[in-house]
């Protein structure tokens, strides 16, 4: 996608999205931001990553943006909604949009090992084919690889801080977020990136 199909509105919207996936990243969470946007354009639902903080692997950030959408829309239909969202969505996330009705999803960078829509598989192109939303890829896919990346690094050298002060692995597999270098091991030095995979 070239660069003049973005809106001005679609800027912002990942611009805030990135924002809330650098807030997760200063609360020691993977750096994933969502944003949702009404059909009138108007900024409903914010979230951002905080699974180790509630200790909830629904804490995700899409939901988190989906559920606050629903409690001031007073509604779970979300008709016409568009998702801006900082990692490609897993199943959960990819499931409850459907059922949400959002219109859109435009992410900015791949997840290799659990995205949903186009890596690890292609959830809107089987059935049951129901509010299929549509997708778009690649909104400052630069700035979120970078966040992801960065994150995971400081977390490397911390568990090797900690590996060179006498910790053992047990006691780093215990570490809050350490769980997570292997998960994401490969969307933090992600090469293929780039774009080049464009669906
Ligand atoms: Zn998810």
């Amino acid at each position: 996608m070239s660069a003049e199909a973005w809106t001005e509105t679609d800027r912002e919207a990942m611009a805030l999205a990135l924002a809330e996936a650098g807030k997760a990243a200063a609360a020691g969470e993977v750096p994933v931001g969502a944003v949702l946007v009404s059909a009138a354009g108007e900024i409903i639902g914010r979230g951002r990553n905080r699974r180790e903080a509630r200790q909830d692997v629904t804490a995700h950030a899409e939901l988190e943006a989906l559920r606050e959408a629903s409690e001031s829309a007073g509604s779970w239909r979300l008709d016409g909604s568009r998702l801006y969202v900082t990692l490609e969505p897993c199943h959960m996330c990819a499931a409850a949009c459907r059922q949400a009705r959002v219109a859109e999803i435009i992410f900015a960078t791949r997840d290799p090992k659990t995205g949903a829509l186009v890596s690890a598989d292609r959830l809107y192109e089987r059935p049951p084919h129901f509010h299929d939303p549509l997708l778009r890829e690649g909104l400052e896919r630069e700035a979120a690889s970078r966040q992801l990346r960065d994150f995971f690094a400081a977390l490397r050298r911390r568990n090797r801080r900690l590996a060179r002060q006498g910790f053992s692995r047990g006691v780093l597999r215990d570490a809050r977020i350490s769980g997570e270098l292997d998960r994401h091991a490969d969307v933090d030095d992600d090469k293929d990136n780039d774009g080049s995979g464009r669906h």
